[in-house]
């Protein structure tokens, strides 16, 4: 399994949202200081990136990184038909609006998507495939209703699902080191710079957790709740992540690995791994 199109980022058929919707602040991440609304300098007229070769070693590791969950596309070309907020400046402000919302819910689809091949329980199954139909429908809509729609509510019901899963699957693994190690294996924990090498560390609860830098090398991550985790500069070289709860690309993109890091089938290695 790859990457389901609909979740796969196709920068040469959207407006270059990501560049100019979200604003940036200047960090490890990113060079300068950008506005929410204010198109990249680094922006060529025709929407692609001028940079895009030199990104990392130009001081844009962060645009590397991020994900948009195939949000763009579907702003650009179906909810907007196409036309861009250049061709139609009166679109602008509902477009940043429409993308924001949009990668939201495909952030919450790409999760639901997990559910069904996690669970055993087939009324979690339906659950997030009522859900998905959902928050299909608003993005079929549009501009109007997607700016209407109740994330938060939705995001609340995603949530408890993804928890109630999170709790089947892992509570078929024993967590190790938990009690021993310092500071704990627990959602939330922080955990920067954690030597956590070569450890069995199936079944714990780390969503949320900071793991900045955490050392993971050749460490078995099966069932770890990974949910919103901090990965930035992980090391994951030989580690196995395959099995693991609600890992993005995004994540994934922004740790360090290698050849020999089992990822889920769903994900793609990041080039920059090597
Ligand atoms: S919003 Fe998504 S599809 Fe558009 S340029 Fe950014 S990453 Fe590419």
């Amino acid at each position: 399994m790859t990457i389901s199109p609909i979740f796969r980022p196709d920068c040469g058929n959207c407006f270059a949202l990501c560049c100019t919707a979200l604003g940036f602040a200047r960090s490890a991440d990113f060079a300068i200081d950008k506005a929410a609304a204010a198109p990249c300098p680094n922006m060529a007229g025709d929407f692609s990136c001028t940079i895009h070769d030199r990104l990392r070693p130009r001081g844009f590791s962060g645009c590397t990184v991020f994900d948009c969950f195939g949000a763009g596309q579907v702003v650009s070309q179906q909810i907007f038909r196409g036309v861009s907020w250049t061709d139609d400046p009166s679109a602008r402000t509902s477009m940043f609006a429409v993308f924001k919302v949009v990668r939201q819910l495909h952030e919450m689809l790409w999760y639901l998507e997990e559910v069904p091949q996690r669970t055993y329980d087939p009324e979690r199954a339906d659950a997030a495939f009522q859900l998905s139909r959902t928050i299909l429908a608003i993005t079929g809509g549009d501009p109007a209703a997607v700016v209407r729609a109740d994330v938060e509510r939705l995001h609340g019901e995603v949530r408890r699902l993804l928890l109630e899963v999170s709790e089947e699957v892992r509570g078929s693994y024993g967590a190790e080191g938990s009690r021993t190690y310092d500071g704990g294996l627990r959602p939330g924990a922080d955990l920067a710079g954690a030597e956590l090498a070569r450890r069995r560390l199936c079944g714990a609860d780390l969503r949320g957790a900071v793991l900045i830098a955490a050392d993971l090398r050749g460490s078995d991550l099966a069932a770890v709740d990974l949910l919103g985790a901090d990965l930035r500069g992980a090391r994951l070289e030989n580690a196995d992540v395959s099995l693991s709860l609600y890992l993005t690309q995004q994540q994934l993109n922004a740790a360090e690995g290698n050849g020999a890091t089992l990822i889920p089938a769903r994900l793609e290695r990041p080039g920059h791994w090597g």
